[in-house]
């Protein structure tokens, strides 16, 4: 039984992280699994709210005080089974996840929430180590076949929800390996790639047939497969990045983050790497432009191959350390975060605008930045202006710009079958029926969304799942979300 008062006396407490001067001399997870005990303890910080916000704010809409209950009770088993009944991935998400939903606990307006995403990783890991997570194949085979293209958190969740229910599903993905930025963005260090491997296997062992190295639009077209199907889901991500065009930007040494996360993830994977083509940070001054989750972790990339100094730069001005969480709750409050990157060594920079790039005999040696000034317009949004104040000038030897994506890759899959895209150039497919402008595909994921996170992959797959569901069966006994 949850004691409602349990707060006042136990702390919050994050799980154990190895030392920054140790985890930079390997490519592993750092953040250790707390104990049961220990996990125990942080669940009876849990008050079993009313109205428990941490609910409505995760995105697939994890029983998380249900969770919590079952733990201080000692069921960790039924714990598992009420969080597999609402996330495919709870692995995943434990790990990477931002978790709004501890923005959103009541606790949060003490400033120590629950520490809800360990919890979730606690017992998602648990479930691995004693056997509970098991091939589910559907007891009852139908006889359409769906074809996902993409096997990213989206295209996964989605064909193991539609085999779940009996369908024949195959996944198609073009890079050589399943998993999209679960392998080739995210570095081993937040996700060890053999946690991705299990579950692909779960996944196949569920009767999901993968081809990988095949990329639809080429010599598959959209349309040869539709012939082949009876639903094609689209989950092919948002990978096109935003460009940065000022002077210099084509010099040598500047890369787009991904090219240097994804050849990063093939050398920890133990594949050879031309030497030509290889970016390495060792030794080197790395400016990062960007300061989002892509940006950290190219930062971190850079200081385990032993760069001689990393400094991340953002547009953005710092955000303030304190905040009246009242203001801003159940939202998240627009709090300084400390980045791990940061305890291991890497320089932030906020408020400054790239500029210009400098160079020598064609290749970066340093990056040219400007002061920003931020204020309200009259419509009260936030824009910026270049203060008045003299630019700044930052060594460089390898520059990787991490601003962002701008929506999906207009590549021969979108174009040549005429998909419709919207205003920002991703598919256009409302999340109550993930129908794109093509009879009988479906989209999900970033494809549809954009650029978002792996959790909202997860929610979208599993809502895609019902749609087509519904769309080949005329109901769906899968979960609305
Ligand atoms: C570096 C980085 C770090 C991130 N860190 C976090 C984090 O910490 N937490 C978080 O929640 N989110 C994070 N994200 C965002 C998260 O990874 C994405 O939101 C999520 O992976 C989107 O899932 P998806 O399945 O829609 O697309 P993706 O994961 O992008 O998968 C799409 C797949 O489709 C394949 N594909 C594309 N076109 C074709 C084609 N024509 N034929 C066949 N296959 C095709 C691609 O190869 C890819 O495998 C991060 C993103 C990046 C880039
Ligand atoms: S998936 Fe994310 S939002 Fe949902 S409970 Fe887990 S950490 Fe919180």
């Amino acid at each position: 039984m949850q004691d409602p008062r349990a707060f006042m006396t136990i702390e919050r407490a994050e799980p154990p992280r190895e030392p920054a001067a140790r985890r930079l001399r390997h490519w592993r997870e750092y953040t250790r699994l707390a104990e049961p005990g220990r996990v125990t303890r942080q669940a009876q910080r849990c008050m079993d709210c009313g109205v428990p916000c941490c609910h409505q704010y995760c995105p697939v809409h994890n029983l998380v005080p249900d969770w919590n209950g079952l733990l201080v009770d000692g069921h960790w088993r039924q714990a598992w089974q009420q969080l597999e009944s609402t996330n495919n991935f709870p692995e995943f998400t434990g790990r990477l996840c931002p978790a709004p939903c501890e923005s959103a606990c009541t606790l949060m307006l003490e400033g120590a929430p629950v520490t809800i995403r360990n919890i979730e990783l606690a017992i998602v890991e648990r479930a691995w180590r004693e056997g509970w997570v098991r091939p589910k194949p559907a007891r009852r085979k139908r006889r359409e076949r769906v074809a996902v293209v993409g096997s990213g958190p989206a295209g996964l969740a989605c064909a193991q929800s539609l085999a779940r229910a009996g369908y024949r599903v195959s996944v198609y993905e073009k890079a050589d390996r399943a998993g999209g930025l679960l392998r080739y963005g995210i570095p081993d260090f937040r996700l060890e790639k053999s946690v991705l491997e299990r579950r692909l296997a779960q996944i196949e062992a569920e009767g999901v047939a993968f081809h990988v190295g095949v990329r639809v639009g080429d010599r598959l077209a959209l349309d040869a497969l539709r012939g082949e199907v009876d639903a094609v889901v689209l989950a092919c991500g948002a990978s096109s990045p935003r460009r940065l065009e000022v002077p210099g930007s084509g010099l040598d040494g500047i890369h787009y983050a991904m090219r240097y996360l994804e050849q990063q993830n093939r050398v920890v994977a133990g594949e050879h790497i031309d030497p030509r083509r290889r970016i390495d940070a060792r030794g080197l001054d790395v400016v990062i432009i960007g300061g989002g989750d892509t940006g950290q972790d190219c930062a971190g990339t850079a200081l385990r191959q032993g760069a001689r100094s990393v400094t991340q730069v953002q547009y953005h001005e710092r955000p303030p350390e304190r905040v009246d969480i009242r203001r801003y709750w159940p939202e998240p409050a627009p709090l300084l975060r400390p980045g791990d990157v940061e305890e291991e060594g890497c320089r932030r920079l906020w408020g400054y605008d790239t500029v210009a790039f400098e160079g020598r005999e064609g290749h970066v040696e340093a990056v040219r930045l400007q002061p920003l000034r931020w204020y309200r317009n009259s419509e009260g949004r936030l824009v910026k202006q270049a203060a008045d104040a003299p630019s700044r000038r930052l060594e460089a030897q390898l520059v990787l710009i991490a601003i962002g994506f701008a929506h999906t890759e207009h590549d021969t899959l979108v174009t040549r079958a005429g998909l419709s895209l919207d205003a920002r150039g991703n598919v256009r497919a409302d999340d109550s029926d993930y129908r794109t402008s093509l009879d009988g595909i479906f989209s999900c994921g970033d494809m549809r969304r954009g650029q978002s996170l792996v959790v909202w992959a997860i929610r979208e797959g599993r809502q895609c799942a019902r749609a087509v569901d519904r769309y080949l069966a005329g109901d769906s006994e899968l979960p609305a979300v």
